[in-house]
């Protein structure tokens, strides 16, 4: 499979390793958004968070914790940012699962999307609909 990330699981790419077991892969993003932005990924191909199995994605989660406490403490963040793109509409370009683990500072500049806001109705209309799919 010509997916980038599984050639940097597999060595065929060099990355800058944080952290690893069997199952998960940490390095730090090469266009960091500051120095220190790591990706966490599962070492086997999973396009999304609809794919991933759930045991897994748990796993993943507990990963994240400990590697943001860590690259705050290593890198004297303000703050960390988490992220996580399903699909190119949401912005995702590499089509591996993954979590952008960020260091933020003070006044880094950074900021987060434009919003918006709903007309009269809307939030009791759309909290319907998205209740009605929770299982
Ligand atoms: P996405 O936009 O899919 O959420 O994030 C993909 C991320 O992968 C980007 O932040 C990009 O900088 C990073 N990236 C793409 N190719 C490579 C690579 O070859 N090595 C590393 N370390 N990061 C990469
Ligand atoms: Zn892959």
């Amino acid at each position: 499979m010509n997916c980038i990330f599984c050639k940097i699981v597999k060595g065929e790419i060099p990355s800058y390793k944080i952290y690893e077991n069997s199952r998960i892969l940490a390095f730090l993003d090469i266009a960091p958004v500051n120095k220190g932005h790591a990706l966490i990924i599962p070492k086997d191909h999973y396009e999304n968070i609809y794919d991933i199995p759930e045991n897994l994605l748990k796993e993943m989660i507990s990963a994240v914790k400990k590697i943001s406490m860590a690259i705050k403490k290593s890198v004297d963040a303000d703050g960390i940012s988490i992220a996580q793109s399903n699909e190119s509409s949401a912005g995702q370009v590499v089509p591996h699962l993954h979590f952008h683990i960020m260091p933020r500072f003070r006044n880094d500049g950074l900021k987060l999307w434009p919003q918006g806001s709903y007309d009269e109705g809307e939030m009791q209309e759309y909290m319907d609909k998205i209740k009605r799919e929770v299982q």
